[in-house]
Formats: C-alpha cells, structure tokens, sequence
C-alpha cells in the first residue's frame, strides 16, 4: 500500500473499501497514478467525465467564473445559473434554443439530490390527489439519501436503514404485464431508470416506457425517468428516453452534466410536475452554484460543437461489435446504448477482470459479478475503444473461478 492510501486508511470512512489506485492527473481519455503509471479511463468516473479528463474547455470555463463569482445563495440568481436552465430544458424536451417551454428546472449537487426532489413532488403530488402507492422497478438505483434509498432496490443498501419511506412497491423490471397489474389510480409516481445502470446496462425498451407513459396518464401518475447516468448524450441520444419519443412528467440529471463539477437537475415537464412546488417546500445552498452551472454549459457546449451525442450512437454501435465479434466463450452478451456499454460474462468473475485490466492499463468497472461496465468518455477515440477490444481476452483468461 502507498504512503497516501495508508493515510486514507487511517482519515477516511470506510464504506467504500480501500481505493483501488490513487490518482494524480489526467488528460483526455487517461489518467495517471501517483507512480506515474498511466491508464485507460473507460469508466470515465462513473459516466461523469463526458468530455474526459482535464477539456480545456471546462478549465477556462471553471477558471473564468471562479474569479468572477463562486457563490451567491439562493436569494440571488447568477447569468450561468440562468443560462443552464434554458440550456438543459432546450436538450431534455428537444425544443429549439429560445422556444418558451412549460418545463421548468431546479439545480442541485448531486444525482441523489436531484431524485430526492423528484420524490418529493411526487409525494406532495399524491398527498394532492390523494395517491400514496409509488412504484419502483427491481435492480434500480436512484442513490443513497432515505428518500432515493427508498426507491433504490438493494437490500444490501436499504436494510439497515429501515424503515425507509413508505408505501413503495417493486415491479420486475422490463416486465410490462406486471406493470399493468400494479397500477391503478392510487399510484402517485412510477421511477424508473431508461437505462438501468447499476443494475449492469439493462435497458427498458421502448414499448415498456410508451405504455409506462400511458398508465401514469391513464391514472394521474407521474412519470419520473432517472437519467442521471443514460443521459447527456452517453445513449446517443441527449437524453435516453428520447429513443422511445416520451415525455416524462419529471426528468433527473446529474453525474456528465457538469463535465466533472457537482451539479445536478430536477426537471419537471408536464404541468402536473410543474404545479406542484411552490416558495417555501424545497431548497439547496449550493445547488446551481455559478461555477459548477459554467462548467455545464461549457459540456453542453462541446457537446453540441462536436457532435458527440450522435457519435456516442455510432461508436457504441461499432464497438459493441467488435466487442460481439471476438466471440468469446466466456462473453454471453454485448448490451448497451451509445457509450454506456454492459458486457455480460457467464461466469462471476467480472471483478477479477477488472483487476486484470487494471494492472493491463484500462480502467473499467464490474457493474455486477458478472457484468462489465464500460462508460468513458464520449471523446473516446477508435484507436482507444480497440486497444482495449484487443486486449479485453487476455484479462478473461484464468477467469475460471479465480481471482488473479
Ligand atoms: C449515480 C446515480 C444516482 C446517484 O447519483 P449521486 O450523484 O451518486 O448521488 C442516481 N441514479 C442513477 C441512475 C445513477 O446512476
């Protein structure tokens, strides 16, 4: 162990077991440890780092706003506050720059944050209507606070910190009869994730979220799509629901949306979601804070400049065949949209392979004990999705029942 991970060991909580590699800079798609070993980042921070590591862009646009403004609390407004709500509105409904819209945005810090708030008007919604049930799919993750655990399906997570918020019922995700049969008027809220990503890259399909669009307008429900890892373009679409042609009633976002910086949204869409809350019901310190909102702006920048949402389509597509067209027997399935890409193994020994690729140089992530989760940079080169195709089968062998 190096001298700065003892130090860890002795300062830091210990909830998310020892630091794997400890790291100094980065530079585009890589990153390098405190030795001086460079790697891959094909996990890109857990789809945080869209425009990977270091863009000049987000520099100067965090350098450029720290010595104007930092914070200003949220009596004030700030223009990179203003702009980003405009910026992110024009993106989640497709609308072009400029066109009034009925949604409307509220900024936080993180993407448990943004689905705390989303939870929130969905249960003052219920309490409205009188609708308490919500409903929740198996193997989603909204994040860690009570109010996102409680819609988050692992028990793992949620058992200890019982009782949690109340009347949320799980649905066998994707299954859409099931579904059908959970719902009715007493339904306040439907979460769902377009693209389930802690679960290992499992996507909804269209079908699923257009009939799950039809029975929350059937009942008086809200929608509420987590896209805080599906969306910013990473699906190859600005938002991953976008593929389906639906409008949730309540759109989240955070991890790229900052390039980097902390920041997240809420996103109300329908008038139902807008109405609901009103001065005085929710509140952040920082959320929206001038710097982080520039940092946004400046990806959602580079992302329009250069065209990365449709190349994050066309290269995902291409590299989940290449992925496919090593036909190895221990690879069960290529999944995916765009740059978020889940490669299922058929035995579980998805971390001893992480662990190899390290060691090789790639930094990817075991989703689950069987799947790989690939989500780097949206800049990704050709060049560098194939060095790690190329070497992806020499970190599946010994896989059988080991671990390195
Ligand atoms: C990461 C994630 C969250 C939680 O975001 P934090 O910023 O870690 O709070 C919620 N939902 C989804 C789908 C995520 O991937």
């Amino acid at each position: 162990m190096s001298e700065l991970l003892k130090r860890y060991d002795s300062t830091m909580l210990n909830v998310f077991g020892p630091p794997k590699l400890a790291l100094v800079r980065g530079q585009g798609c890589e990153v390098e440890d405190e030795n001086g070993k460079r790697y891959l980042d094909l996990l890109g921070g857990i789809a945080v780092n869209g425009l990977g590591h270091a863009h000049p862009d987000v520099a100067k646009a965090v350098t450029d706003q720290v010595q104007k403004l930092i914070h200003v609390s949220n009596f004030f407004t700030t223009p990179p506050a203003v702009e980003l709500g405009e910026r992110i509105l024009h993106i989640v409904t497709g609308t072009d720059k400029g066109e009034p819209s009925q949604g409307r945005v509220f900024l936080s810090n993180s993407g448990t944050e943004a689905n705390e708030a989303a939870l929130k008007i969905v249960k003052a919604w219920g309490n409205q209507q009188g609708k308490a049930r919500i409903i929740a799919l198996t193997q989603a993750f909204h994040g860690r606070s009570i109010g996102a655990l409680s819609v988050t399906h692992k028990a793992q997570y949620r058992e200890p910190f019982a009782p949690l918020v109340p009347h949320v019922e799980w649905v066998q995700a994707g299954d859409l009869e099931a579904l059908e049969r959970a719902f009715d008027a007493s339904v306040a809220g439907l979460f769902l994730e377009p693209i389930q990503g802690e679960a290992g890259v499992i996507p909804l399909s269209s079908q699923y979220l257009q009939r799950a669009r039809e029975l929350c307008d059937t009942n008086g429900s809200l929608l509420v799509a987590d896209e805080i890892q599906s969306g910013m373009g990473r699906a190859g679409k600005w938002m991953a629901h976008h593929r389906a042609d639906i409008t949730p009633d309540i759109v989240t976002l955070a991890k790229s949306l900052g390039g980097g910086m902390p920041i997240a949204a809420t996103v109300p869409l329908t008038a139902n979601a807008c109405s609901v809350l009103t001065p005085g019901m929710h509140g952040t310190t920082f959320g929206g804070n001038p710097v982080c909102a520039a940092a946004a702006i400046a990806t959602i920048d580079v992302i329009e400049r250069d065209n990365l949402v449709a190349r994050a389509g066309e290269l995902g597509q291409w590299w989940m065949n290449e992925l496919r067209s090593l036909q190895h027997p221990l690879i069960a399935e290529v999944r995916g949209s765009g740059l978020l890409i889940g490669i299922e193994l058929k035995e579980p020994i998805a971390q001893a392979v992480v662990e190899r690729a390290q060691k090789g140089g790639f930094i990817i992530n075991a989703a689950t004990a069987t799947t790989i989760r690939l989500a780097p940079p949206l800049i990704i080169t050709e060049a560098e999705a194939s060095s790690f195709t190329k070497t992806l089968p020499s970190f599946l062998q010994n896989g059988k029942g080991g671990n390195s």
